[in-house]
């Protein structure tokens, strides 16, 4: 099946008189015949289900649907894109152990990596995503057990070199995961140019209509857990009866790992309802995200042209100095995130975004419905201003979501809030 029509049949195939939409099994617990057949899904959970604290019939659909655009042997959904990024490293990282990310991810991701998982003991190493294979590689400590990145991070709009970041951590034995929240499988797909992992927070595009909230994290089932560095994938885990996910699961011992262990200690599942809704976004996710990129193409290319305009930043553009990693990663378009600065700074940018009819001012973005935000005093407000520069922010910077209503509809709100400015 082409992408497009994955995201309409992939995950579930209904047999004779089954209901033809994914059906909403809103159960917490299933029923066996004997204790037996209780204790023979106790030996091997994933030969039928136990508890919807990490396993649902209308939950798993959606899974095998991102699994398989991703190209992906697993994958599983996680309450959030914030708990999919911690369980993502949790599967392999304990206390005392370190691991590397860029600085351009999302600004709740830097304060997990920087203020929560430290807590934690665990150490994240920041380097810049412009960085050089040396300079990557003598980042490496003997206890780095991963690396993370962003492919568009969000907001900075860098463009994640995803093959220079796999080259350095499979040169150290370890495992790269990437943030593929912004581009989502249609647009780019990480395994395709080496990542082990993804991650997403399905509340952006993937939900689309900005209904509700939830993440996942795909294996990609190539990653050789056997290498040494990993003894809780290679070694019995007592908390399981002695499995040894390697010997038990092969290619899929990350992804079975992190719902039998992590997913059944912390219990961050989505609900089937939660699940249901996000499938109706995934159905239509590829249409979508052709018209997303189109719409904010010409978007970019109106604010560069405008005199009120100090600079946009959208890979897209051929200005971009991301623009040649775009071509690469995202050939099919950059999404429909933009950010510029309007010149005037700060104090011009809230009157810009003040003066607008048809975005609404969010904190969101990816919205089916046009979005605006000022970061500065919003999602990155916890920064200090060293982190924003790291972090790519200006204070008279705009993140602006471009929607799918009208082209024309979405020029006229622009040039309506920049004449007010
Ligand atoms: C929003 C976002 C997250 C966090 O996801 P939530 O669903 O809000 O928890 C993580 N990464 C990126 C790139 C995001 O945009």
């Amino acid at each position: 099946m082409n992408i497009e029509t994955k995201c309409l049949h992939a995950g579930y195939t209904p047999k004779n008189t089954e209901p033809r939409v994914v059906p909403i099994v809103q159960s917490t617990t299933y029923v066996y015949d004997s204790t037996d057949d209780v204790a023979a899904v106790f030996d091997d959970p994933t030969i039928s289900l136990i508890y919807s604290r990490f396993e649902n019939p209308t939950v798993m659909a959606v899974e095998k649907k991102i699994a398989a655009l991703e190209g992906g042997v697993g994958a599983m959904c996680t309450s959030s894109g914030q708990a999919a990024s911690l369980l993502s490293l949790l599967n392999i990282l304990k206390a005392g152990d370190s691991f590397i990310s860029t600085t351009a991810i999302y600004g709740g991701t830097i304060n997990l990596f920087a203020v929560t998982l430290p807590r934690m003991g665990i150490e994240c190493i920041f380097v810049s995503p412009d960085a050089t294979e040396e300079e990557l590689n003598a980042t490496f400590k003997p206890n780095t057990r991963a690396v993370f990145g962003e492919t568009i991070a969000n907001p900075a709009l860098t463009v994640f070199d995803i093959e220079k970041f796999a080259k350095a951590a499979h040169a150290h034995g370890v495992p790269l995961i990437v943030d593929n929240t912004f581009p989502t499988p249609i647009l780019c797909r990480p395994i395709e140019f080496g990542a082990d992992i993804v991650t997403h927070s399905t509340s952006k595009y993937m939900d689309g209509h900005a209904v509700q909230v939830g993440g996942v994290i795909v294996d990609s089932g190539n990653f050789d857990w056997t290498n040494g560095k990993f003894p809780e994938f290679t070694e019995p885990d007592e908390s399981y009866h002695g499995t040894i996910y390697t010997k038990a699961y092969g290619k899929a011992a990350y992804i079975v790992k992190a719902r039998m262990q992590l997913m059944r200690d912390f219990g961050c599942y989505p609900s089937a309802q939660s699940a249901f809704y996000l499938n109706l976004g995934l159905e239509t996710l590829a249409v979508r995200m052709k018209q997303y990129c189109e719409n904010a193409m010409t978007v970019a290319r109106f604010l560069e042209a405008h005199e009120k305009v100090e600079s946009v930043n959208y890979p897209g553009l051929e200005s971009n100095p991301y623009h040649e990693l775009a071509k690469k990663y995202l050939p099919l378009g950059c999404s429909g995130v933009i950010s510029f600065v309007i010149k005037g700074g700060r104090s011009a940018a809230v009157r810009f975004m003040d003066s607008l009819k048809l975005a609404s001012n969010e904190v969101h973005v990816a919205d089916i419905r046009t979005c605006v935000l000022h970061p500065a005093s919003a999602t990155h407000r916890q920064l200090t201003d060293e982190q924003l520069v790291a972090a790519g922010i200006n204070g008279g910077m705009v993140r602006f979501s471009v929607g799918l209503e009208s082209i024309d509809d979405i020029l006229e709100d622009l040039k309506a809030g920049l004449a007010a400015v």
